[in-house]
């Protein structure tokens, strides 16, 4: 799967072997060569600018470890945009507490429907739920039988009406469902060539008169940019709560995988990677990223490299807290630390005594506090995050049109940071025992 990408994007990985630094000159060549590798791969081109830009700025903005060389470091940054495209892991269906759980699958005749309906009901009966399957797809005449077969490999109830109409065929395997004490409902639905809307009126109908809880749309990989424009167009119709990717396995490009998130804003929740009904795994972002670059030990060699280097600027940092030196540079790299180790509100939930109040910041947006905090130091001059008494009104001013803020926020910042660096300032003065005491209170 994704051969083509993953070759082409080998080939431009070997343009940024560069000796010294990675300067936006020497990359260009090497950059041009990834944006055309993913055109090629038939992702979004509006996707791919943006990937583009996000890789550019880190990559010149990333001070190169030295115990790697410039083209590791770079796959690293694609291996980790290529994440954040695909957005995060979310591979649950929830479940109702009272009655029946109505799952609604839908997407394009062949996209792999009628089969993905197999696999899911397979993957949550294993989970202990009593899935039943109901054919609501009369357009194919051959779906009904299908599901049947299906059906009866996996040893499930499949509900069926002949003669009759979508809508009504859901309502009464709803009644069936509830009789045989089944608590998961599969819709398999119609699916057409092509979006047209006579096909979105019948879904729409479903939708209405049913009410299933989560939409899914089953989305053919192979199809590339097609399959993310007939997404958006259901997602329009629908409202869908996830995305399943199928035909992974195949000569997928890439494109839909990569793409679809970004495009419609549904995340992936599984991915189809056969014919068989256990070919059916939970999306996993980072997984698909190894797969798509092939460089799985580079990326790991330059995380642990990454790793030593932090280690390094954190003892580093000490030692300049234990002199009692602290500016605006030592705490932007604390909030850089910081978010390295994961989000804030998971952080607090992991030392006692904080995941109690990181349960009453419910309200509070930790992790766009910090964002802020980080573009207002960013867009201060090196010499200003050292001295912050520099800073005057017109360039407070500057500073906060910079970091998207009120030049009040800018001034918080630096009382808040002078208080903190009093702190740093006292304690380093005070002997062992002396902080001890302090820090317990
Ligand atoms: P529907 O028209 O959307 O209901 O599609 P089907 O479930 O009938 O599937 C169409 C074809 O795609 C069938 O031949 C399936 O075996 C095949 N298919 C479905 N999912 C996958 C998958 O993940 N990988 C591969 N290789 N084939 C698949």
């Amino acid at each position: 799967m994704f051969d083509d990408l993953q070759k082409r994007l080998g080939t431009a990985f070997r343009r940024f072997r560069v000796s010294g630094l990675l300067t936006e000159a020497n990359m260009k060549e090497g950059l041009r060569e990834v944006r055309t590798a993913l055109l090629e791969a038939d992702v979004n081109f509006k996707v791919v600018q943006k990937f583009m830009d996000r890789v550019t700025a880190k990559a010149v903005g990333t001070q190169l470890i030295k115990a790697v060389r410039p083209e590791q470091q770079i796959v690293k940054i694609v291996h980790d945009e290529l994440i954040e495209l695909m957005g995060e892991a979310d591979p649950t269906v929830r479940f109702e507490k009272a009655g029946p759980t109505v799952l609604m699958l839908c997407g394009l005749q062949g996209s792999g429907k009628t089969t993905t309906c197999g696999k899911l009901a397979r993957m949550l009966a294993n989970q202990g739920r009593r899935p039943m399957l109901v054919a609501a797809d009369l357009q194919r005449p051959a779906a009904v039988e299908q599901l049947k077969v299906i059906g009866g490999q996996l040893n499930l109830p499949v509900f069926s009406e002949a003669n009759s109409n979508p809508v009504k065929v859901c309502q009464d395997a709803l009644v069936e469902a509830n009789r045989q004490n089944c608590d998961t409902i599969i819709l398999d639905t119609a699916g057409r060539l092509h979006v047209d809307d006579e096909l979105m009126a019948e879904l729409v109908q479903i939708e209405k008169k049913v009410k299933p809880h989560q939409v899914f749309f089953v989305c053919d990989a192979m199809t590339g940019q097609d399959a993310v424009a007939s997404a958006e167009a259901f997602n329009k119709a629908l409202e869908l709560d996830g995305v399943i990717l199928t035909k992974l396995d195949g000569d997928a490009r890439g494109g839909a995988a990569l793409s679809v998130r970004k495009v419609t804003g549904v995340p992936i929740k599984f991915v189809g990677k056969g014919e068989k009904l256990d070919q059916l795994d939970p999306f996993a972002p980072e997984r698909l990223a190894g797969q798509i670059l092939g460089m799985g030990d580079i990326v790991s060699v330059v995380e642990r490299a990454q790793q030593a280097v932090d280690a390094e600027e954190a003892r580093r940092q000490q030692e300049r807290l234990a002199k009692g030196k602290f500016d605006l540079n030592d705490f932007r790299q604390q909030i850089v630390q910081m978010k390295k180790m994961g989000s804030v509100r998971e952080l607090m939930s992991m030392i006692p005594g904080l995941n109690q109040l990181s349960g009453e910041m419910g309200g509070i947006d930790a992790e766009g506090e910090i964002k802020r905090i980080q573009g207002i130091i960013d867009s201060m001059t090196p010499l200003e995050r050292s001295r912050p008494d520099l800073i005057d009104m017109a360039r407070r001013r500057r500073i906060a049109s910079g970091a998207g803020v009120d030049p009040s926020d800018v001034s918080g910042l630096v009382k808040q940071f002078d208080a903190m660096a009093a702190i740093v300032r006292s304690m380093s003065q005070m002997s062992m025992f002396d902080k001890l005491k302090a820090l317990t209170g």
